[in-house]
């Protein structure tokens, strides 16, 4: 049997640009996605505390994906006070979408090389698949994988999957990784434009670009 995977992208978000907006799509093509959720977190365990406030980061992604059937925003972090673990997150959206329904964790290679850091990281693959988005011209993960962590380096050859369609054959466990053009765009660079009063045009959608002057966010570094 068969059944369309869920895809999950977790992120700060402060800003979502088009980096972001990227992964998701290809990552919606090529693994045949049934939608992608948006889960902007509250208070991110593994790092400095966002600039903005979760309820604005949460803002500027509904704009982000406005109009786009199969991206969806999933707002399940944001009241939350404490670390937002994503094995938390993805066990509550296990119990909702039930035991079969294939889950597929999107993830940059980057952050995909720290997941050896993440709270009881080991779990995540009995919740879901690990979908790894890998930037055209840059560093093959399988060679970035030879200096990884020893324990997430034997996950990642006994998990990896040779095509997209074991994703739908089975609610998780494996590792698949995606290709993606290179868009450097980051969130901490776009932050900086602004605080320099450079133009941020182009690196993420117009609508969010309007929201910060509005509210006239990372103004300072
Ligand atoms: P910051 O610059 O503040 O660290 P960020 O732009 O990296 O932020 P995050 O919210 O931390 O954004 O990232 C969420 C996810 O998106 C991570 O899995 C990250 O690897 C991925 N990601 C972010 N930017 C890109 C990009 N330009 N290309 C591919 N993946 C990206």
């Amino acid at each position: 049997m068969s059944f369309s995977p869920i895809g999950i992208l977790g992120g700060t978000f402060d800003p979502i640009h088009h980096g972001h907006l990227r992964i998701a799509q290809e990552a919606l093509e090529q693994c045949n996605l049934a939608q992608v959720r948006f889960i902007p977190c509250g208070t991110p365990p593994h790092r400095a505390a966002p600039r903005t406030s979760a309820k604005q980061r949460l803002e500027m992604v509904l704009l982000a994906l406005h109009g786009h059937p199969d991206f969806v925003v999933d707002a399940r972090e944001v009241a939350r006070t404490d670390p937002c673990y994503t094995v938390d997150t993805l066990t509550a959206l296990r119990a909702e979408f039930g035991p079969q329904k294939p889950l597929c964790l999107i993830l940059g290679g980057d952050a995909f090389l720290q997941l050896h850091t993440w709270h009881e990281w080991k779990r995540l693959f009995a919740l879901a698949h690990i979908v790894v988005l890998q930037r055209a011209g840059g560093l093959p993960l399988g060679n970035a994988m030879n200096n990884a962590d020893a324990m997430l380096k034997a996950e990642y050859r006994a998990r990896l999957a040779p095509g997209a369609g074991v994703l739908h054959e089975a609610p998780s466990g494996a590792i698949f990784v995606a290709d993606m053009p290179a868009l450097e765009i980051s969130a901490t660079d776009i932050r900086r434009r602004c605080a320099e009063r450079k133009s941020i045009r182009y690196l993420l959608p117009d609508a969010v670009t309007h929201f910060i002057h509005t509210h006239q966010l990372y103004l300072t570094c």
